[in-house]
Protein backbone atom coordinates (compact mmCIF):
# COMPACT_ATOMS: atom_id res chain seq x y z
CA UNK A 1 0.00 0.00 0.00
CA UNK A 2 1.22 3.57 -0.61
CA UNK A 3 0.88 6.03 2.52
CA UNK A 4 -0.55 8.56 -0.75
CA UNK A 5 -3.54 5.58 -0.77
CA UNK A 6 -4.43 5.77 2.89
CA UNK A 7 -4.32 9.30 3.23
CA UNK A 8 -6.78 9.76 0.33
CA UNK A 9 -9.10 6.94 1.64
CA UNK A 10 -8.91 8.75 5.31
CA UNK A 11 -10.26 12.33 3.94
CA UNK A 12 -12.52 10.91 1.66
CA UNK A 13 -14.25 8.99 4.20
CA UNK A 14 -14.03 10.98 7.00
CA UNK A 15 -11.13 9.30 9.56
CA UNK A 16 -8.79 12.13 9.39
CA UNK A 17 -8.69 15.51 8.41
CA UNK A 18 -6.31 18.21 8.50
CA UNK A 19 -7.03 20.57 11.25
CA UNK A 20 -8.32 24.58 10.63
CA UNK A 21 -8.02 23.25 6.60
CA UNK A 22 -10.41 25.92 5.00
CA UNK A 23 -7.62 28.41 6.87
CA UNK A 24 -4.57 26.30 4.92
CA UNK A 25 -4.50 23.49 7.83
CA UNK A 26 -1.57 23.94 10.79
CA UNK A 27 1.29 21.74 10.77
CA UNK A 28 1.19 19.33 13.19
CA UNK A 29 -2.52 19.01 14.10
CA UNK A 30 -4.74 16.51 12.61
CA UNK A 31 -9.14 16.28 13.17
CA UNK A 32 -10.85 13.05 13.67
CA UNK A 33 -13.99 12.52 11.51
CA UNK A 34 -17.02 10.57 11.61
CA UNK A 35 -15.41 7.55 11.49
CA UNK A 36 -11.83 8.40 12.97
CA UNK A 37 -13.16 9.55 16.27
CA UNK A 38 -15.16 6.03 16.70
CA UNK A 39 -12.41 4.16 15.42
CA UNK A 40 -9.59 6.38 18.21
CA UNK A 41 -12.48 5.73 20.82
CA UNK A 42 -12.41 2.63 20.14
CA UNK A 43 -8.87 1.92 20.09
CA UNK A 44 -8.77 3.98 23.62
CA UNK A 45 -11.84 1.95 24.76
CA UNK A 46 -9.69 -1.49 24.13
CA UNK A 47 -6.90 -0.25 25.91
CA UNK A 48 -9.04 0.75 29.19
CA UNK A 49 -11.29 -2.09 29.55
CA UNK A 50 -8.06 -4.76 28.43
CA UNK A 51 -5.66 -2.58 31.02
CA UNK A 52 -7.98 -0.91 33.87
CA UNK A 53 -11.86 -2.20 33.80
CA UNK A 54 -11.82 -6.03 33.01
CA UNK A 55 -8.44 -6.45 34.69
CA UNK A 56 -8.57 -9.40 37.22
CA UNK A 57 -7.25 -7.85 40.92
CA UNK A 58 -7.36 -11.53 41.84
CA UNK A 59 -6.00 -13.61 40.03
CA UNK A 60 -2.15 -13.62 38.56
CA UNK A 61 -2.70 -13.22 34.89
CA UNK A 62 -0.04 -15.79 32.95
CA UNK A 63 3.00 -14.87 33.18
CA UNK A 64 2.77 -12.51 35.86
CA UNK A 65 4.84 -12.37 39.10
CA UNK A 66 1.91 -12.25 41.01
CA UNK A 67 -1.90 -10.46 41.15
CA UNK A 68 -1.83 -7.06 41.29
CA UNK A 69 -4.02 -3.80 41.34
CA UNK A 70 -5.09 -1.40 38.14
CA UNK A 71 -7.38 1.44 38.85
CA UNK A 72 -6.85 5.24 36.64
CA UNK A 73 -6.63 8.59 36.62
CA UNK A 74 -7.82 11.48 34.71
CA UNK A 75 -5.17 14.47 35.55
CA UNK A 76 -5.27 18.35 34.62
CA UNK A 77 -3.03 19.41 31.50
CA UNK A 78 -1.90 22.27 33.04
CA UNK A 79 -0.33 21.48 36.09
CA UNK A 80 2.57 23.62 38.63
CA UNK A 81 5.21 24.24 36.54
CA UNK A 82 7.69 23.06 39.45
CA UNK A 83 6.37 19.31 38.42
CA UNK A 84 8.41 20.21 35.20
CA UNK A 85 11.74 21.37 36.97
CA UNK A 86 11.68 18.19 38.38
CA UNK A 87 10.49 15.85 36.25
CA UNK A 88 13.82 17.01 33.99
CA UNK A 89 11.62 18.34 31.31
CA UNK A 90 11.96 21.96 31.95
CA UNK A 91 16.02 21.54 31.24
CA UNK A 92 16.29 18.65 29.30
CA UNK A 93 13.25 17.94 27.29
CA UNK A 94 14.29 19.40 24.28
CA UNK A 95 15.47 18.29 20.52
CA UNK A 96 18.40 20.41 18.48
CA UNK A 97 17.29 22.06 15.40
CA UNK A 98 18.97 24.01 12.87
CA UNK A 99 18.11 26.18 10.33
CA UNK A 100 18.70 26.58 6.31
CA UNK A 101 20.00 30.09 6.31
CA UNK A 102 19.09 30.11 2.06
CA UNK A 103 15.03 28.40 2.72
CA UNK A 104 14.50 29.67 5.86
CA UNK A 105 13.33 26.15 6.39
CA UNK A 106 13.73 24.65 9.80
CA UNK A 107 14.58 20.72 10.53
CA UNK A 108 15.50 18.80 13.38
CA UNK A 109 19.12 18.14 13.66
CA UNK A 110 18.93 14.39 13.83
CA UNK A 111 16.23 13.76 11.30
CA UNK A 112 18.36 15.41 8.46
CA UNK A 113 20.36 12.26 6.85
CA UNK A 114 22.25 12.67 3.98
CA UNK A 115 25.48 11.32 1.61
CA UNK A 116 28.96 11.97 0.83
CA UNK A 117 29.95 12.43 -2.76
CA UNK A 118 32.58 13.78 -4.83
CA UNK A 119 33.18 15.12 -8.33
CA UNK A 120 35.21 17.60 -10.54
CA UNK A 121 37.97 17.23 -7.12
CA UNK A 122 35.33 18.50 -4.49
CA UNK A 123 33.66 16.57 -1.41
CA UNK A 124 30.27 17.52 -0.43
CA UNK A 125 27.53 16.26 2.17
CA UNK A 126 24.35 16.19 0.41
CA UNK A 127 21.49 15.93 2.67
CA UNK A 128 17.69 15.31 2.04
CA UNK A 129 14.62 14.97 4.25
CA UNK A 130 13.00 12.72 1.71
CA UNK A 131 12.13 9.26 4.00
CA UNK A 132 10.87 6.98 1.60
CA UNK A 133 12.07 4.78 -1.39
CA UNK A 134 12.35 8.16 -3.53
CA UNK A 135 15.44 9.32 -1.02
CA UNK A 136 18.22 7.61 -3.09
CA UNK A 137 16.54 9.78 -6.25
CA UNK A 138 16.71 12.98 -4.85
CA UNK A 139 20.29 12.71 -3.42
CA UNK A 140 21.09 11.77 -6.90
CA UNK A 141 18.97 14.71 -8.35
CA UNK A 142 20.57 17.35 -6.09
CA UNK A 143 24.11 16.41 -6.35
CA UNK A 144 24.02 16.21 -10.25
CA UNK A 145 22.70 19.93 -10.11
CA UNK A 146 25.41 20.92 -7.93
CA UNK A 147 27.98 19.86 -10.14
CA UNK A 148 26.45 20.71 -13.12
CA UNK A 149 26.17 17.28 -14.77
CA UNK A 150 23.74 15.63 -16.55
CA UNK A 151 21.99 12.47 -15.84
CA UNK A 152 24.50 10.69 -18.26
CA UNK A 153 27.17 11.71 -16.63
CA UNK A 154 26.33 10.23 -13.42
CA UNK A 155 28.94 8.01 -13.06
CA UNK A 156 31.02 11.25 -12.15
CA UNK A 157 29.72 11.18 -9.44
CA UNK A 158 31.47 9.15 -6.59
CA UNK A 159 29.30 8.41 -3.49
CA UNK A 160 30.96 7.68 -0.43
CA UNK A 161 29.67 5.60 1.97
CA UNK A 162 25.72 4.89 3.26
CA UNK A 163 22.78 7.32 3.97
CA UNK A 164 24.19 9.04 7.22
CA UNK A 165 22.65 10.88 10.04
CA UNK A 166 24.16 14.58 9.75
CA UNK A 167 24.63 14.25 13.41
CA UNK A 168 27.98 12.83 12.49
CA UNK A 169 29.10 15.53 10.04
CA UNK A 170 31.27 17.83 11.57
CA UNK A 171 31.96 20.56 9.05
CA UNK A 172 28.72 22.29 7.83
CA UNK A 173 30.54 24.77 5.11
CA UNK A 174 30.63 20.88 3.14
CA UNK A 175 26.94 20.30 3.61
CA UNK A 176 23.92 20.74 0.81
CA UNK A 177 21.27 21.57 3.01
CA UNK A 178 17.91 19.55 1.94
CA UNK A 179 16.15 22.10 -0.18
CA UNK A 180 19.30 24.12 -0.66
CA UNK A 181 21.17 24.75 -3.56
CA UNK A 182 24.00 26.75 -1.72
CA UNK A 183 26.44 25.29 -0.05
CA UNK A 184 26.94 25.48 3.68
CA UNK A 185 23.63 27.08 4.21
CA UNK A 186 22.34 25.07 7.75
CA UNK A 187 23.36 26.49 11.30
CA UNK A 188 24.67 24.80 14.02
CA UNK A 189 22.04 22.99 15.69
CA UNK A 190 20.63 24.66 18.59
CA UNK A 191 18.65 23.57 21.66
CA UNK A 192 14.92 23.83 21.63
CA UNK A 193 12.59 23.23 24.30
CA UNK A 194 9.43 21.02 23.08
CA UNK A 195 7.08 22.00 25.72
CA UNK A 196 4.09 24.59 24.81
CA UNK A 197 4.00 27.51 26.83
CA UNK A 198 1.09 29.47 28.09
CA UNK A 199 -0.15 32.40 30.84
CA UNK A 200 -2.03 31.04 33.67
CA UNK A 201 -4.21 34.15 35.11
CA UNK A 202 -4.90 38.12 33.83
CA UNK A 203 -1.16 39.08 34.92
CA UNK A 204 0.95 37.54 31.79
CA UNK A 205 4.08 38.33 33.63
CA UNK A 206 6.91 35.61 32.99
CA UNK A 207 5.95 34.05 37.06
CA UNK A 208 2.76 32.72 35.36
CA UNK A 209 4.41 30.78 32.51
CA UNK A 210 3.00 27.19 32.68
CA UNK A 211 3.39 24.56 30.31
CA UNK A 212 1.05 22.13 28.33
CA UNK A 213 1.86 18.54 29.79
CA UNK A 214 4.09 16.79 27.29
CA UNK A 215 3.58 13.53 28.77
CA UNK A 216 0.65 12.53 31.12
CA UNK A 217 2.83 10.10 33.40
CA UNK A 218 3.93 13.06 35.32
CA UNK A 219 0.06 13.66 36.79
CA UNK A 220 -0.04 10.05 37.87
CA UNK A 221 3.65 10.71 39.92
CA UNK A 222 2.09 13.23 41.60
CA UNK A 223 -0.90 12.01 42.72
CA UNK A 224 0.88 8.75 43.62
CA UNK A 225 0.03 9.65 47.38
CA UNK A 226 -3.67 10.55 46.83
CA UNK A 227 -4.15 7.17 45.01
CA UNK A 228 -2.67 5.05 48.00
CA UNK A 229 -4.69 7.01 50.87
CA UNK A 230 -7.53 7.29 48.92
CA UNK A 231 -8.01 3.38 47.91
CA UNK A 232 -6.66 0.57 49.48
CA UNK A 233 -4.30 -0.41 46.84
CA UNK A 234 -1.40 -2.36 47.80
CA UNK A 235 1.73 -2.77 45.80
CA UNK A 236 2.32 -4.15 43.27
CA UNK A 237 -0.23 -2.21 41.53
CA UNK A 238 -0.52 0.14 37.89
CA UNK A 239 -2.37 3.53 37.49
CA UNK A 240 -4.20 4.31 34.17
CA UNK A 241 -4.28 7.55 32.26
CA UNK A 242 -5.46 8.47 29.13
CA UNK A 243 -5.41 11.68 27.42
CA UNK A 244 -3.89 14.81 25.40
CA UNK A 245 -0.43 15.65 25.61
CA UNK A 246 1.41 18.14 23.76
CA UNK A 247 4.91 18.78 21.93
CA UNK A 248 6.04 21.74 19.95
CA UNK A 249 7.76 18.68 17.36
CA UNK A 250 10.71 20.85 15.28
CA UNK A 251 8.94 19.15 11.79
CA UNK A 252 5.65 17.21 12.79
CA UNK A 253 5.35 14.40 9.67
CA UNK A 254 4.17 11.12 8.64
CA UNK A 255 0.59 12.01 8.70
CA UNK A 256 -0.33 12.33 12.31
CA UNK A 257 2.73 9.84 13.49
CA UNK A 258 4.52 12.85 14.80
CA UNK A 259 1.95 15.48 15.64
CA UNK A 260 2.20 18.49 17.93
CA UNK A 261 -1.18 17.23 19.87
CA UNK A 262 -1.45 13.78 20.41
CA UNK A 263 -3.34 11.62 22.69
CA UNK A 264 -0.81 8.97 25.40
CA UNK A 265 -2.09 5.65 26.70
CA UNK A 266 -0.05 5.45 30.04
CA UNK A 267 0.55 3.14 32.59
CA UNK A 268 2.45 3.63 35.59
CA UNK A 269 3.29 0.34 37.83
CA UNK A 270 4.42 0.70 41.16
CA UNK A 271 6.30 -2.38 42.43
CA UNK A 272 9.18 -3.56 45.15
CA UNK A 273 12.67 -3.11 43.53
CA UNK A 274 13.37 -6.76 44.18
CA UNK A 275 10.78 -7.48 41.61
CA UNK A 276 10.99 -5.01 39.36
CA UNK A 277 12.72 -6.86 36.60
CA UNK A 278 10.34 -9.80 36.73
CA UNK A 279 7.38 -6.88 36.34
CA UNK A 280 9.65 -5.29 33.25
CA UNK A 281 9.69 -8.17 31.76
CA UNK A 282 5.64 -9.14 32.43
CA UNK A 283 4.64 -5.67 31.06
CA UNK A 284 6.81 -5.75 27.49
CA UNK A 285 5.70 -8.75 26.58
CA UNK A 286 1.67 -8.63 27.93
CA UNK A 287 1.86 -4.77 26.20
CA UNK A 288 3.32 -6.48 22.42
CA UNK A 289 0.43 -9.23 23.06
CA UNK A 290 -2.00 -6.55 23.21
CA UNK A 291 -1.30 -5.02 19.52
CA UNK A 292 -0.83 -8.92 18.15
CA UNK A 293 -4.41 -9.74 19.60
CA UNK A 294 -5.76 -6.28 17.72
CA UNK A 295 -4.62 -7.41 14.72
CA UNK A 296 -0.93 -6.13 14.02
CA UNK A 297 0.29 -9.86 14.03
CA UNK A 298 3.47 -10.37 11.44
CA UNK A 299 6.58 -9.42 10.36
CA UNK A 300 5.43 -5.15 10.36
CA UNK A 301 5.70 -5.45 13.97
CA UNK A 302 8.13 -5.99 16.67
CA UNK A 303 9.43 -5.88 20.00
CA UNK A 304 13.18 -4.48 20.17
CA UNK A 305 14.90 -4.41 23.34
CA UNK A 306 17.17 -0.39 23.64
CA UNK A 307 20.88 -1.51 23.72
CA UNK A 308 22.75 -0.78 27.10
CA UNK A 309 23.96 2.96 25.64
CA UNK A 310 20.62 3.88 24.47
CA UNK A 311 19.23 3.57 28.05
CA UNK A 312 18.13 6.43 30.02
CA UNK A 313 20.67 7.17 33.25
CA UNK A 314 17.84 5.64 35.95
CA UNK A 315 16.47 2.89 33.63
CA UNK A 316 17.78 -0.52 33.43
CA UNK A 317 15.61 -1.52 30.63
CA UNK A 318 13.42 -0.20 27.88
CA UNK A 319 11.56 -2.16 25.35
CA UNK A 320 9.86 -0.21 22.11
CA UNK A 321 7.43 -1.56 20.53
CA UNK A 322 7.79 -0.61 16.58
CA UNK A 323 5.67 -0.64 13.73
CA UNK A 324 6.77 -0.79 10.18
CA UNK A 325 4.87 2.47 8.49
CA UNK A 326 4.63 2.85 4.96
CA UNK A 327 6.08 6.05 4.84
CA UNK A 328 9.50 4.94 6.57
CA UNK A 329 12.42 3.68 4.74
CA UNK A 330 12.22 -0.28 3.80
CA UNK A 331 12.93 -2.33 6.77
CA UNK A 332 12.59 0.66 8.88
CA UNK A 333 10.55 0.84 11.99
CA UNK A 334 8.70 3.41 13.93
CA UNK A 335 7.78 3.61 17.66
CA UNK A 336 4.34 2.46 18.67
CA UNK A 337 5.06 2.57 22.72
CA UNK A 338 7.90 2.24 25.01
CA UNK A 339 8.15 0.13 28.09
CA UNK A 340 10.05 1.32 30.29
CA UNK A 341 11.44 0.01 33.70
CA UNK A 342 12.35 4.28 35.36
CA UNK A 343 13.60 3.09 39.09
CA UNK A 344 12.26 5.19 41.61
CA UNK A 345 13.71 8.01 39.61
CA UNK A 346 10.66 9.90 39.28
CA UNK A 347 9.20 9.08 42.80
CA UNK A 348 12.32 10.60 44.59
CA UNK A 349 12.57 13.81 41.56
CA UNK A 350 9.24 14.91 43.07
CA UNK A 351 10.18 14.40 46.48
CA UNK A 352 13.52 15.19 46.86
CA UNK A 353 13.88 17.58 43.82
CA UNK A 354 16.95 16.28 41.22
CA UNK A 355 18.51 13.78 41.86
CA UNK A 356 22.77 13.67 43.17
CA UNK A 357 25.28 15.33 41.02
CA UNK A 358 27.26 12.07 40.94
CA UNK A 359 25.23 9.87 40.15
CA UNK A 360 22.83 11.31 37.11
CA UNK A 361 25.22 14.07 35.76
CA UNK A 362 22.76 14.84 33.27
CA UNK A 363 19.92 16.13 35.00
CA UNK A 364 21.30 17.86 37.69
CA UNK A 365 21.55 21.87 37.60
CA UNK A 366 23.04 22.90 41.06
CA UNK A 367 23.08 26.12 42.91
CA UNK A 368 25.74 28.04 44.23
CA UNK A 369 25.46 26.04 47.13
CA UNK A 370 25.96 22.46 45.17
CA UNK A 371 22.17 22.06 46.07
CA UNK A 372 19.89 20.92 43.11
CA UNK A 373 18.25 23.81 41.93
CA UNK A 374 14.57 22.41 41.65
CA UNK A 375 13.90 21.27 44.76
CA UNK A 376 11.16 18.62 45.15
CA UNK A 377 7.76 18.61 46.84
CA UNK A 378 9.30 17.76 50.79
CA UNK A 379 6.42 15.24 50.63
CA UNK A 380 6.87 11.78 51.59
CA UNK A 381 6.28 9.71 48.60
CA UNK A 382 7.84 6.13 49.85
CA UNK A 383 5.40 2.86 50.70
CA UNK A 384 5.16 1.49 53.54
CA UNK A 385 4.23 -2.39 53.72
CA UNK A 386 1.92 -3.15 56.22
CA UNK A 387 2.79 -6.82 56.67
CA UNK A 388 6.40 -6.53 56.68
CA UNK A 389 6.64 -3.10 58.04
CA UNK A 390 9.32 -2.73 55.27
CA UNK A 391 9.20 1.73 53.88
CA UNK A 392 10.76 2.08 50.44
CA UNK A 393 10.39 4.07 47.26
CA UNK A 394 8.57 1.75 44.77
CA UNK A 395 10.31 0.88 41.74
CA UNK A 396 8.40 2.06 38.46
CA UNK A 397 7.29 -0.06 35.06
CA UNK A 398 5.85 2.40 32.65
CA UNK A 399 4.28 1.44 29.23
CA UNK A 400 3.51 4.56 27.11
CA UNK A 401 1.87 4.30 24.03
CA UNK A 402 0.21 6.72 21.54
CA UNK A 403 -3.38 6.37 20.83
CA UNK A 404 -3.05 8.36 17.14
CA UNK A 405 0.31 6.05 16.23
CA UNK A 406 -1.60 2.97 16.76
CA UNK A 407 -4.82 4.38 15.47
CA UNK A 408 -2.59 4.82 12.56
CA UNK A 409 -0.64 1.55 12.81
CA UNK A 410 -4.41 0.00 12.70
CA UNK A 411 -5.21 1.73 9.46
CA UNK A 412 -2.20 1.05 7.77
CA UNK A 413 -2.63 -2.75 8.88
CA UNK A 414 -6.14 -2.48 8.26
CA UNK A 415 -5.62 -1.46 4.21
CA UNK A 416 -6.45 -3.98 1.62
CA UNK A 417 -7.24 -4.19 -2.10
CA UNK A 418 -8.77 -7.41 -3.17
CA UNK A 419 -11.03 -9.03 -6.32
CA UNK A 420 -14.84 -9.16 -5.57
CA UNK A 421 -17.26 -10.21 -7.52
CA UNK A 422 -19.82 -7.24 -8.55
CA UNK A 423 -23.67 -7.70 -9.65
CA UNK A 424 -22.99 -9.43 -12.53
CA UNK A 425 -20.30 -11.56 -11.23
CA UNK A 426 -17.57 -9.83 -13.02
CA UNK A 427 -14.15 -9.44 -10.26
CA UNK A 428 -13.55 -5.61 -9.76
CA UNK A 429 -10.54 -4.14 -7.21
CA UNK A 430 -12.21 -3.33 -3.97
CA UNK A 431 -10.92 -1.59 -1.28
CA UNK A 432 -11.68 -2.80 2.13
CA UNK A 433 -10.37 -1.75 5.78
CA UNK A 434 -10.00 -5.36 7.50
CA UNK A 435 -10.04 -3.51 11.30
CA UNK A 436 -10.51 -5.80 14.11
CA UNK A 437 -14.32 -6.13 14.92
CA UNK A 438 -13.58 -4.45 18.16
CA UNK A 439 -11.87 -1.78 16.27
CA UNK A 440 -14.21 -1.23 13.54
CA UNK A 441 -15.96 2.25 13.84
CA UNK A 442 -19.59 0.53 12.52
CA UNK A 443 -20.40 -3.04 13.35
CA UNK A 444 -22.86 -3.70 10.85
CA UNK A 445 -24.95 -2.15 8.11
CA UNK A 446 -28.50 -2.73 7.62
CA UNK A 447 -30.04 -2.40 3.85
CA UNK A 448 -33.27 -2.94 1.99
CA UNK A 449 -32.09 -4.46 -1.18
CA UNK A 450 -35.36 -2.34 -3.31
CA UNK A 451 -36.97 0.76 -1.56
CA UNK A 452 -40.38 -1.20 -2.05
CA UNK A 453 -42.34 -3.90 -1.04
CA UNK A 454 -42.11 -3.00 2.63
CA UNK A 455 -38.27 -4.33 3.11
CA UNK A 456 -37.37 -0.56 4.02
CA UNK A 457 -39.39 -1.04 7.11
CA UNK A 458 -38.27 -3.83 8.25
CA UNK A 459 -34.42 -2.88 7.52
CA UNK A 460 -35.21 0.23 9.96
CA UNK A 461 -36.77 -1.36 12.67
CA UNK A 462 -33.84 -4.00 12.34
CA UNK A 463 -31.73 -1.08 12.29
CA UNK A 464 -33.36 0.62 15.60
CA UNK A 465 -33.26 -2.89 17.17
CA UNK A 466 -29.50 -3.56 16.52
CA UNK A 467 -28.45 0.47 17.31
CA UNK A 468 -29.31 -0.58 20.95
CA UNK A 469 -26.65 -2.50 21.50
CA UNK A 470 -23.47 -1.45 18.60
CA UNK A 471 -22.80 1.05 16.32
CA UNK A 472 -25.21 0.24 12.89
CA UNK A 473 -25.37 2.25 9.42
CA UNK A 474 -28.74 2.35 7.70
CA UNK A 475 -28.43 2.79 4.02
CA UNK A 476 -31.31 2.62 1.27
CA UNK A 477 -29.49 4.69 -1.87
CA UNK A 478 -27.86 2.89 -5.15
CA UNK A 479 -27.45 -0.35 -5.72
CA UNK A 480 -26.22 -2.99 -3.21
CA UNK A 481 -23.37 -3.50 -4.43
CA UNK A 482 -22.22 -0.10 -4.05
CA UNK A 483 -23.63 -0.10 -0.83
CA UNK A 484 -21.61 -2.83 0.19
CA UNK A 485 -18.12 -1.47 -1.14
CA UNK A 486 -19.23 2.04 0.82
CA UNK A 487 -19.63 0.09 3.76
CA UNK A 488 -16.03 -1.92 3.01
CA UNK A 489 -14.15 1.43 3.07
CA UNK A 490 -15.62 2.25 6.58
CA UNK A 491 -14.51 -1.16 7.86
CA UNK A 492 -17.40 -2.81 8.75
CA UNK A 493 -17.75 -6.00 9.46
CA UNK A 494 -21.37 -7.19 8.73
CA UNK A 495 -23.88 -6.22 6.32
CA UNK A 496 -27.13 -7.73 6.55
CA UNK A 497 -29.83 -7.12 3.80
CA UNK A 498 -33.38 -7.47 3.49
CA UNK A 499 -34.57 -8.86 0.27
CA UNK A 500 -37.56 -10.66 -0.79
CA UNK A 501 -37.38 -13.71 0.92
CA UNK A 502 -37.19 -11.67 4.52
CA UNK A 503 -41.12 -11.03 3.10
CA UNK A 504 -41.90 -14.42 2.73
CA UNK A 505 -39.68 -16.65 5.79
CA UNK A 506 -38.47 -13.54 7.68
CA UNK A 507 -34.77 -14.49 6.96
CA UNK A 508 -32.09 -12.18 6.31
CA UNK A 509 -28.44 -12.22 4.50
CA UNK A 510 -25.46 -11.92 6.33
CA UNK A 511 -22.24 -10.71 4.54
CA UNK A 512 -18.86 -10.87 5.77
CA UNK A 513 -16.65 -8.13 5.24
CA UNK A 514 -13.58 -9.99 4.83
CA UNK A 515 -14.52 -13.33 3.45
CA UNK A 516 -17.41 -12.54 1.56
CA UNK A 517 -19.15 -15.39 2.71
CA UNK A 518 -23.20 -14.73 2.59
CA UNK A 519 -25.60 -16.73 4.79
CA UNK A 520 -29.09 -16.32 5.95
CA UNK A 521 -30.70 -16.30 9.91
CA UNK A 522 -33.80 -15.29 11.51
CA UNK A 523 -34.27 -11.89 11.70
CA UNK A 524 -35.04 -12.40 15.28
CA UNK A 525 -31.28 -13.86 15.52
CA UNK A 526 -29.47 -11.32 13.82
CA UNK A 527 -28.46 -9.50 17.12
CA UNK A 528 -27.14 -12.54 18.97
CA UNK A 529 -25.83 -13.70 16.02
CA UNK A 530 -23.56 -10.31 15.49
CA UNK A 531 -23.13 -9.82 18.95
CA UNK A 532 -21.25 -13.06 19.49
CA UNK A 533 -18.70 -12.44 16.67
CA UNK A 534 -17.87 -9.11 17.70
CA UNK A 535 -16.65 -10.12 20.65
P1 LIG B 1 9.76 9.70 19.35
O1 LIG B 1 11.16 9.19 19.61
O2 LIG B 1 9.11 9.05 18.18
O3 LIG B 1 9.66 11.19 19.37
P2 LIG B 1 9.41 9.38 22.12
O4 LIG B 1 10.34 8.27 22.45
O5 LIG B 1 9.78 10.77 22.41
O6 LIG B 1 8.91 9.23 20.60
P3 LIG B 1 7.75 8.93 24.36
O7 LIG B 1 8.16 10.16 25.05
O8 LIG B 1 8.28 7.62 24.85
O9 LIG B 1 8.01 9.07 22.80
O10 LIG B 1 6.15 8.92 24.30
C1 LIG B 1 5.40 7.72 24.41
C2 LIG B 1 4.52 7.51 23.21
O11 LIG B 1 3.76 8.69 22.91
C3 LIG B 1 5.27 7.20 21.93
O12 LIG B 1 5.58 5.83 21.85
C4 LIG B 1 4.26 7.60 20.88
O13 LIG B 1 3.31 6.56 20.65
C5 LIG B 1 3.54 8.77 21.51
N1 LIG B 1 4.09 10.03 20.97
C6 LIG B 1 5.18 10.69 21.40
N2 LIG B 1 5.39 11.80 20.66
C7 LIG B 1 4.38 11.84 19.75
C8 LIG B 1 4.03 12.75 18.70
N3 LIG B 1 4.73 13.84 18.47
N4 LIG B 1 2.93 12.49 17.96
C9 LIG B 1 2.18 11.37 18.19
N5 LIG B 1 2.47 10.49 19.16
C10 LIG B 1 3.55 10.71 19.94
Amino acid sequence: MEMDQLVSLCKRRGFLFQSSEIYGGLNGFWDYGPLGVELKRNVKEAWWKDMVTSHDDLDAPAGAPSSFEMTGLDCTIIMHPQVWKCSGHYDLFHDHMIDCRQTNKRYRYDQVRGRWVEAKGQRIFVATMVETQDEAEDLQRRALKHFKLRAKDAEQLSWDGDVTSLTTVEDTSVVLGPDATELGSLTEPREFNLMFKTIVGAMGTEEDAAFLRPETAQGIFVNFKNVLDSTRVKIPFGIAQVGKSFRNEITPRNFTFRSREFEQMEIEFFCHPEQSPAWYKYWRDRRFQWYVDLGLAGERLQLRDHDPDELSHYSTGTADIEYQFPFLPAGEFGELEGVAHRGDFDLRSHMEGKLDPNTCPLTVEVDEHGQPRHRGSGRDLSYRDDESGEKYVPHVIEPSAGADRATLAFLCEAYTEDQAPDEKGKLQTRTVMKLHPRLAPIKAAVFPLVKKDGMPEIARDLYRALKQHFPTFYDEKGAVGRRYRRQDEAGTPYCITIDGDTLSDKTVTIRDRDTLEQWRVKLDDVEGELSGRLK
